[in-house]
């Protein structure tokens, strides 16, 4: 369903992806994990057409994205990491706007909003202009954006951001199931928090670089961790965090507080 060969994107002298290449087959639900700056905002805004790489192929269900950037939204559900919305719209307004982008009947549109809606609680907040929401209202428009059209193919990068417990399991809920529909899912994440549990393949980015891929077993036995957590630190070199604060507060200590 999605194939990548060695994408190449800086950003002036930043090197944002050097050289990255993975598959991902039809109904697999994709993590793809790393600190922030590693890169996983670049390369789906590479895979969803918005972004041009400086050198590497991108095919997505069969579309090359590079030559043709806007034969791929038809069938992409895309929650980017902005989670931004028209805030001057309400959420009934803003999802006939995306759904007539992408040619759909007002009354198809009406339809699958009311249950949508309803879906994340927000059916009583439907004709509330979203200037005033909260940031989790906001987020789960925009997923339920992504889901209008029916697409294919989702990618959501970092679709939490500000969503409650509850919100997390019925969206953790929603991956299970649009996956046994045989949708494939790209899910990027710095936070392993719904990872471990929803994704049945990792791509662990660090430094723009994939340095590990694999089940989460396969992730634990390669760094001869028990938990996802700890190999996680491993591979993108995050261990002896408790000494850096310690160091933190203890230079801090040491220094004045005013002048
Ligand atoms: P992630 O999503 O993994 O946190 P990003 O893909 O957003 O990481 O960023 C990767 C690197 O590219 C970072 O060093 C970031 O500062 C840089 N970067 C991303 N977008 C831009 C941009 N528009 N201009 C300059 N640098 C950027
Ligand atoms: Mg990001």
């Amino acid at each position: 369903m999605i194939q990548v060969t060695n994408l190449v994107k800086s950003f002036g002298d930043r090197k944002a992806l050097s050289g990255i290449t993975f598959h991902i087959s039809k109904g697999d639900i994709c993590g793809y994990i790393g600190p922030n700056g590693a890169g996983k905002s670049t390369t789906v805004k590479i895979l969803s057409g918005m972004l041009e790489p400086d050198e590497g192929e991108v095919i997505v269900n069969g579309v090359d994205v590079c030559a043709n950037p806007d034969a791929v939204k038809p069938f992409l559900g895309y929650v980017p990491e902005t989670g931004a919305v028209y805030e001057a719209l309400t959420p009934r307004e803003y999802l006939m706007l995306v759904g007539r982008l992408y040619g759909m009947k007002d009354s198809v549109i009406r339809e699958r909003t009311d249950v949508m809606l309803e879906f994340f609680d927000l059916q009583d907040d439907g004709n509330e202009v979203m200037s005033g929401f909260s940031k989790g209202m906001k987020q789960k428009v925009v997923i339920l954006s992504a889901l209008l059209h029916d697409p294919v193919l989702f990618f959501f990068d970092e679709p939490l951001h500000g969503l409650d417990a509850r919100s997390t399991v019925l969206f953790k809920e929603l991956l299970f199931i649009l996956a046994r529909q045989g949708k494939t899912i790209l899910y990027c994440s710095h936070l392993l928090d719904i990872v471990e549990r929803v994704c049945t393949r990792l791509l662990v980015l660090r430094n723009g670089k994939i340095v590990a891929e694999g089940t989460i077993d396969e992730l634990r036995e390669l760094t001869k961790q028990d938990t996802l957590e700890d190999a996680f630190s491993i591979l993108t070199e995050s261990t002896d965090l408790r000494a850096r604060a310690e160091s933190l507060l203890k230079d801090l200590a040491e220094l004045p507080v005013s002048i």
